[in-house]
């Protein structure tokens, strides 16, 4: 048995395997430009950022009925389970979807169907995270919380994601303004491609409660102090940050400087069919890579417990870090 963790970067797009993407196409009569999932497979191994969105924006359209989202948050739920998560917070793209005729309540409906019975099928809980395209407009992100108003008992907090470069938090400080007032929670992607500025910027603009990938943060010492003393968390993402080349290997990764000096670190999968690997393979990467001893992996653990969104369920968080202090490594 894995250690239990909580998953909080997840985009549950990148979770589309080459078998069902190729079961939903011929459900829905889609074709694919691959003969077949070998074929798929293989186009998995892209070399750049740029190929990697085409192929991902490009599978995507398989996914059309509440039926094909359900089985895809389904499928993941069944693999996190078996990594060892134990609570999920799950990234979604409205946008991805509306922009190509699919009803965002297809999206959170069918992706709710699963959630509904996460805990019971596979012992997960989780929570929905509702994100914004940053290479969209500040009006498209707008349109889109709105359109998502009749949905919000499933959501409970609003992201930022997609090529960072050029797109600066501030552009959606009146979204975000819009989600805090129905209550929701925020997060942003930062730092990640983009400099240590946008973290800030997400700090001050947009009142991020946690920052996804935050990593570019170490190049900024003030920064660095600040995160550590209001305890931010960071959910970081190796496996993906090798492939996108925001590391250039993973024996490089700042992870393990990054916790000496403080910083509430949390490990992730991000897309984990096209990143080489589920959550647990990224702790078992970092562990090889980085030399990270049990008690820095129960530390991310217990971390990835403590900046979960469950505020509304206190014992639930007592229990699983409970259960992350009882575990005892194989
Ligand atoms: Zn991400």
């Amino acid at each position: 048995m894995p250690l239990p963790k909580a998953e909080l970067h997840l985009h549950i797009e990148g979770t589309l395997e080459p078998e069902l993407a190729f079961a939903l196409a011929v459900r829905n009569g889609v074709t694919l430009p691959y003969a077949d999932t070998d074929a798929l497979r293989e186009a998995y191994r892209f070399q750049d950022l740029q190929s990697f969105l085409d192929l991902y924006y490009g599978l995507m359209t398989v996914l059309r009925t509440e039926a094909d989202f359900e089985e895809l948050a389904d499928a993941y739920l069944a693999r996190a389970a078996a990594q060892g998560v134990r609570h999920a917070e799950i990234f979604f793209d409205p946008q991805a979807h509306t922009a190509r005729g699919v009803d965002i309540g297809t999206v959170v409906e069918g992706l709710g169907r699963a959630l509904d019975r996460a805990r019971e099928r596979h012992g997960v809980t989780t929570r929905l995270i509702l994100c914004f395209l940053r290479d969209q407009s500040a009006e498209s992100a707008l349109e889109t919380l709105e359109a998502a108003e009749p949905y919000l008992h499933r959501i409970t907090g609003v992201g930022l994601d997609s090529a960072e470069v050029g797109h600066p938090p501030r552009k959606f400080a009146a979204v975000y303004e819009a989600a805090a007032a129905l209550g929701l929670r925020r997060v942003a992607h930062a730092g990640e491609e983009g400099p240590a500025d946008y973290v800030r910027e997400a700090l001050d603009v947009l009142g991020v409660e946690r920052v996804d990938h935050g990593l570019r943060c170490v190049e900024d010492a003030d920064l660095v102090a600040r995160l550590v003393r209001d305890r931010v968390p960071l959910t970081l993402c190796p496996l993906s940050n090798v492939r996108l080349r925001a590391v250039d290997v993973l024996e490089e990764h700042p992870l393990p400087r990054m916790m000496d000096a403080g910083l509430l670190c949390t490990v992730n999968s991000d897309d984990p069919a096209y990143f080489g690997g589920y959550v647990e393979d990224n702790f078992a990467a970092v562990r090889q890579a980085l030399g990270l001893g049990e008690e820095r992996l129960r530390e991310l653990a217990r971390n990835s417990f403590e900046a979960a969104f469950l505020d509304d369920d206190e014992a639930l968080r007592a229990a699983y870090l409970a259960e992350v202090e009882a575990y005892t490594f194989p």
